[in-house]
């Protein structure tokens, strides 16, 4: 059976195992057409609690599946996953916007966590510790934190669901997710194939409607243990603000600005071609792209121009057709922003090396834009562009450009190129973020824990830590008679 013929388009949800329908349906559009491209229930606040409900009724029986079995189940899903690639990534790309070829990396790329978390699952461990008193034992378990909820972007419509929803079921916790409006039918396709994967009732669910809606009931049900969130850190602090009322569970990866510099004695060839991978893949709507980039004064002449001509011969077009490199971007207030940021920059004095417009495709697009001379409070240094825009400010020292680097209150990734060892320890030590890539732009990977510090969030996903977000450890004292 194809994915693309089931429940996804039939307007429903993955709800206690059950595909459910709701009065009201909300459109799914593909932003390289603006056509519609299927509808998802608004499902209602009564409906949201009910699936909560079955959640914790679910957990009841699930946090005592075995691990090999809990990891079997993720495993099966996993295999799924990459069987159905190519009909996933075709509704990705159709909901987002991303090529086609990018889709398919991004399954690959999100199946590779569940496989992780199918393997992680044997490897949950307890502890014995030593006592102070006789006849004293400690025993430290580590349990399911229970039922958890998650709320995801719409960047990585696959990936930022598989990286929560995998652990969590290893672990033995149930999982509600509430995808993105604008791209939930890659998660409804991967709730599908959980259930042919074995998942039982009501362990994994996928609810669509209003974010407040659903985002209220996540954060005031007493049965929902922990919420786990990726997206803007304005939203992500107002949900941790929400969930302080019986103090759940958090995880919260949040917006970034990542700086990406090259200093003097970098590698320029494979600095440009770090950064066209780090910034142009999803049209720069990437929450790890470098947003600033600082180049040293003496290379930068011969950096930006190799750069603005492999830019300036990127591939624009709907993500479906065949050696697309550039897709539309996810809406129009998406674009309004890098036209804002591209104005005040220019308004401040930066040069257009190549783009710096809006494309005549539709309200969605805007052309892959180099600029230099970018005074360095600029807006577009300041804050997350999320989009197409590169733009080049120069320094002299590494101290200086440390003090760059650090002048944010976000610190998810960051990335430089050097070729120097003292430097490349002594930049990354000094460096404060979550992630920092040395000479390369591509640092993601399911075996690495994968988050920031900062306003860019709390906690870590992927790795053996990535696990751990989803138990609690209980500590048990035994008094043994002799
Ligand atoms: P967003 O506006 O914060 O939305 C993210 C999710 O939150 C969506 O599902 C959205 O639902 C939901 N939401 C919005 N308002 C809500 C509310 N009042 N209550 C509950 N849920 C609510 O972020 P975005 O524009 O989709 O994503 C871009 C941001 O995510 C960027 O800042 C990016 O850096 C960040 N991001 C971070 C990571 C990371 O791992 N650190 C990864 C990817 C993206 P609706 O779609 O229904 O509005």
């Amino acid at each position: 059976m194809k994915l693309t013929d089931i429940a996804i388009f039939k307007q429903a949800c993955l709800i206690n195992g059950a595909w459910i329908t709701a009065e009201e349906s909300l459109p799914v559009n593909n932003p390289a057409t603006g056509e519609e491209a299927g509808r998802v229930p608004l499902l209602s606040a009564d409906q949201v609690n009910d699936a909560i409900t079955s959640a914790s009724e679910a957990w009841k029986t699930w946090k005592k599946v075995p691990a090999s079995t809990r990891g079997d189940i993720v495993r099966k899903w996993y295999e799924l996953i990459v069987k159905h690639t190519d009909e996933l990534a075709t509704i990705m790309t159709t909901e987002q916007g991303k090529p086609l070829a990018e889709a398919k990396g991004e399954i690959a790329y999100a199946a590779s966590y569940v496989k992780w978390f199918a393997e992680e699952a044997m490897r949950i461990q307890g502890e014995i510790l030593p006592a102070a008193a006789a006849n004293t034992h400690i025993r430290v378990s580590r349990d399911p934190v229970g039922v958890c909820a998650a709320v995801t972007p719409w960047n990585f419509p696959a990936a930022m669901i598989t990286r929560k929803v995998a652990p969590a079921l290893a672990a033995g916790c149930t999982i509600l997710v509430k995808p993105a409006s604008q791209t939930p039918l890659t998660a409804l396709a991967l709730a599908e194939l959980s259930v042919q994967a074995g998942v039982p009732d009501g362990v994994f669910q996928v609810l669509t409607g209003k974010a407040s809606v659903i985002g209220d009931a996540f954060c005031t049900n007493p049965l929902v243990r922990k919420l786990t969130f990726t997206g803007s850190t304005e939203i992500g602090a107002q949900l941790m603000a929400q969930c302080a009322g019986d103090v759940k569970k958090l995880s919260l990866e949040l917006g970034g600005n990542a700086p990406f510099i090259v200093f003097e004695d970098a590698n320029i060839e494979k600095a440009v071609e770090g950064l066209l991978k780090a910034k142009f893949r999803n049209a720069g709507q990437t929450c790890i792209s470098p947003n600033r980039v600082y180049v040293h004064n003496s290379v930068k002449d011969a950096f930006q121009t190799q750069l603005s001509e492999k830019v300036a011969a990127l591939k624009i077009g709907n993500g479906l057709e065949e050696g697309t490199e550039i897709g539309p971007l996810i809406d129009s207030k998406g674009v309004d922003k890098v036209e804002e940021h591209v104005k005040q920059a220019v308004a401040a004095g930066a040069k257009v090396l190549t783009g710096g417009e809006r494309l005549p495709f539709g309200d969605n697009w805007y052309a892959p834009t180099v600029l230099t001379g970018v005074p360095r409070d600029a807006q577009c240094a300041c804050e997350e562009t999320f989009g197409p825009l590169v733009p080049i400010i120069s320094f002299d020292t590494e101290d200086e450009v440390l003090g760059y680097a650090n002048d944010t209150p976000f610190g998810l990734a960051a990335y430089f190129y050097t070729d120097n060892l003292h430097r490349a320890q002594r930049v990354a030590d000094a460096i404060e973020s979550g992630m920092v890539g040395i000479n390369t732009g591509v640092i993601s990977a399911a075996n690495a824990p994968f988050g920031g510090i900062k306003a860019s969030g709390i906690g870590r996903e992927g790795a053996h830590v990535g696990l751990e977000e989803y138990l609690e450890m209980k500590y048990q004292c035994y008094v043994i008679e002799e």
